[in-house]
């Protein structure tokens, strides 16, 4: 090359002057503003491709099988289970239904869900198993975390900030995620009618939603809350996303009580009394006991698929310790494995930590915390020694269950 010659961007010309970078590469050069525009392509192209193997991706598995998968995770709730399959299967039914322009075709609504049940029994489990099966991006919020607009608290939006983030900010995989708002029953309105005065945590926060519930294009903050005020908004459309709403609408009962006594005593005494299993009224919940409770119509409406979980009795506590895929047993196995130990747990030491589960009133979530109490200290010891088995019986769990923190929640109860 002569000495005087200028260096120019092979792809558009312009003089090592007028460029702001120019990268050489063997014969050839190359400008910053031609990088940019060639990232711009890949980008595009990459994009459609990964809509167009995204639907071919989707392989929408039947009700029983999606059933079958659940099963495997979860113990009981059987009602919820079939209810769930079905609606997540119709769900993606529907996404697999190309776009027409036909005013006479039929046009799937969305099956957003509604999940009413204790704390602790299953809900959020079941709705991340059903996106793990699924493959989908995934995200829990917090209900209670949220306010309207303008006010101390997270806007509604930023719900979609975490599926972006469960979907490594690839839109259009968030586009077709799942949401589960946790403790939906904690923004229902304080009565059945419409207040007067301004309801923040309430009324306000359940009409920004229903924007995200009924599909429409929302500017999510990437980087989610108001700290960042200059982060460019991305845009997402909700009309694919499936939400499922948990609570435990703690007095929900009576109202359901209240209404099926009225039933009964009114002109469709058809129902009989005796019938009424009254030690879990949840199994007879109906839309309207949300609106009781005070959930407005129009979110109701927007979540018409509703289904309830039982709580959990003694004998579904016991299978929980041991029978799924997963269970809190199996993983404490696999941990003392791992350090070349042989962990076994005998039918009466299981026994009493669902009767401590019982008593403590823990539910499923407790079993966790008692095999934790029970178990630190073995944990803490034996590795690096040269012991290969533990075994825990009934008098070594007591043991350890009366030297912890637990045993103290009695006094507080
Ligand atoms: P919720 O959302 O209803 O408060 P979770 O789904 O978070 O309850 O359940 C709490 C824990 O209890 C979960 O981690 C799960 O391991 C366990 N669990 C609850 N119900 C069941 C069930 N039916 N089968 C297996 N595990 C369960």
């Amino acid at each position: 090359m002569a000495k005087d010659e200028v260096l120019e961007c092979s792809f558009c010309g312009r003089k090592k002057p007028e460029t702001d970078l120019l990268i050489a590469g063997l014969d050839a050069h190359i400008c910053d503003k031609c990088i940019e525009q060639a990232h711009g392509i890949v980008m595009e192209e990459t994009a459609q491709k990964s809509s167009s193997s995204l639907t071919s991706e989707l392989i929408v598995k039947k009700p029983k099988e999606i059933k079958a998968f659940i099963d495997q995770y979860m113990i009981g709730q059987d009602k919820a289970k079939r209810v769930m399959s079905v609606a997540v299967y119709n769900h993606y039914k529907r996404l697999l239904q190309p776009e027409s322009k036909d005013e006479d075709e039929i046009e799937i609504e969305k099956s957003n869900i509604v999940i009413v049940g204790e704390t602790g029994t299953g809900k959020t489990l079941i709705a991340r198993t059903i996106a793990k099966m699924l493959n989908v991006p995934f995200c829990i919020v917090d209900a209670t975390v949220l306010t309207e607009a303008g006010y101390v608290g997270e806007d509604v939006e930023t719900i979609l900030t975490r599926l972006l983030q469960a979907a490594d900010y690839d839109v259009k995989k968030a586009e077709r995620g799942i949401v589960f708002i946790d403790e939906i029953d904690k923004i229902a309105r304080k009565g059945d009618n419409p207040s007067i005065t301004r309801d923040v945590s309430g009324e306000g926060v359940q009409q920004a939603l229903l924007k995200l519930l009924e599909g429409s294009v929302v500017n999510v903050p990437p980087k989610g809350g108001r700290k960042h005020p200059d982060q460019k908004f991305i845009e997402v459309n909700t009309k694919d996303i499936l939400f499922m709403a948990g609570g435990a609408f703690s007095g929900i009962d009576k109202i359901i009580g209240k209404r099926l006594n009225r039933q009964a005593v009114g002109y469709s005494a058809s129902i009989k009394v005796d019938k009424v299993d009254e030690g879990n009224l949840l199994q007879y919940i109906i839309p309207s006991d949300l609106k009781a409770f005070g959930l407005i119509p129009e979110i109701i409406g927007r979540l018409p698929v509703l289904t309830h979980m039982n709580p959990l009795d003694a004998e579904t506590l016991r299978a929980i310790l041991t029978e799924p895929k997963n269970s809190i047993i199996k993983q404490y196995q696999k941990l003392f494995e791992m350090d070349g130990i042989d962990f076994t747990i005998n039918e009466t030491a299981l026994g009493y930590i669902v009767d401590k589960a019982v008593e403590y009133k823990l539910g499923a979530r407790g079993l966790r915390s008692l095999c934790e109490a029970i178990l630190t200290d073995a944990m803490f010891e034996l590795p690096g020694t040269e012991e290969i088995e533990l075994k825990i019986t009934k008098k070594y769990a007591e043991d350890r269950i009366n030297q912890s923190t637990l045993k103290r929640l009695k006094a507080v109860s």
